[in-house]
């Protein structure tokens, strides 16, 4: 810019000297000897010079001021609006993010929401009255809702000897007879025990094939509820007895008459015990009919475990083996086939427990 200033200036010069030449005729000026109008006009002419570089200079100055001032302006203008535009960005953000912070709040008040809806009917299948259920111990006899429980968790004393129960056995007398109707012949394989009778049944299972074994389907003494008089193993106690006539309308009208298949299929780990489609307990009909046609078994409805482990008095396996002398594992592992075959033919047949009429 200073070069073409100069640039500027020296054509004026120029053209200005334009004018001299015509006077001086490009020759040396020193050794001119000027008269004073001549000498006049050139100081005239050099004023003239003179003001038309300070003119030019004070334009220039006023250009470069007024470039100056626009390009500050400019500046000034680009940085504002980058400024406003990083803010309105900002503002945009904060604003997307407050949105979608509210709509995730929303949508997880929703979810909070829904789970809120489901949770009551998860709670009503899966966990009816758990909180509800009241816990009575009378005399050694453990009530749940007022309902007596005899399993592996809640005993019975020893010298609770109560015999048949009355209610159940007029609902097993009846059911028999309706069932006679329909030409199916249904009988008492075994109905009440004592402690003992338990226990010499129980003992006998534990010696022949260890406590683990029989604990899957024999009671230990003081746990059956054979010994509260309040079910009955009807006809066969062998799996044979699965699937049969019998068996099938036991099943289907047994709720009819207040019992329930005590041990269902597929609530073995609940009952602690093995399925006997024989054995059925009697709960009064609205109770049967209930658990019946919600498919649960007595420990589900009530809430309760049955595992001797959580006895009031936990007895493990080991320490039930060393009472009664007997071993925990199966005593005939080897060869064990074999010799029931040969020496109690027909006993084990079918792959049952025969029990020669005690039941379980
Ligand atoms: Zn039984």
């Amino acid at each position: 810019m200073n070069e073409n200033n100069n640039r500027n200036v020296r054509d004026d010069e120029r053209s200005v000297n334009g004018e001299l030449t015509s006077l001086i005729d490009d020759r040396d000026l020193s050794r001119v000897v000027l008269s004073p109008e001549e000498q006049a006009y050139e100081e005239m002419i050099r004023q003239r010079i003179r003001a038309r570089r300070r003119a030019s200079e004070r334009k220039r100055i006023k250009r470069n001021r007024t470039i100056a001032l626009i390009l500050v302006m400019v500046i000034v203008l680009i940085v504002c609006r980058s400024c406003y535009a990083a803010h309105r960005k900002k503002r945009d953000e904060q604003k997307v993010n407050t949105e979608s912070s509210v709509a995730e709040k929303t949508s997880t008040k929703k979810e909070n929401t829904d789970s809120n809806a489901e949770t009551p009917a998860e709670t009503v299948e899966s966990k009816p009255e758990e909180p509800e259920h009241k816990i009575q111990q009378v005399d050694g006899l453990t009530f749940v809702d007022g309902i007596l429980i005899v399993n592996k968790t809640y005993s019975v004393p020893e010298d609770y000897a109560p015999g048949i129960n009355t209610a159940a056995q007029a609902a097993f007398d009846e059911m028999m007879n309706d069932a006679l109707n329909d030409g199916v012949y249904l009988y008492i394989n075994s109905g009440y025990r004592t402690y003992d009778e338990q226990y010499n049944l129980y003992y006998n299972y534990a010696y022949d094939r260890g406590v683990a074994e029989a604990d899957k389907f024999s009671s230990r003494p003081g746990h059956s509820e054979h010994q509260a008089g309040l079910c009955f193993d009807v006809n066969s106690t062998e799996n044979s007895f699965a699937g049969t006539t019998e068996a099938k309308w036991l099943a289907a009208h047994c709720s009819d008459y207040g019992f329930i298949i005590r041990f269902p299929k597929g609530k073995e780990k609940i009952t602690g015990y093995e399925y006997e489609p024989w054995h059925i307990r009697f709960v009064g009909v609205e109770l049967a009919k209930e658990l019946t046609s919600k498919n649960l078994c007595l420990e589900e409805y009530l809430g309760v475990t049955s595992d001797y482990n959580l006895a009031k008095d936990p007895v493990s396996q080991e320490e039930m083996a060393e009472q009664l002398g007997v071993t925990v594992g199966d005593p005939n592992e080897v060869d064990e086939t074999q010799e029931y075959e040969e020496t109690d033919s027909g006993y084990y047949d079918n792959g049952g427990y025969s029990d020669n009429g005690y039941g379980y």
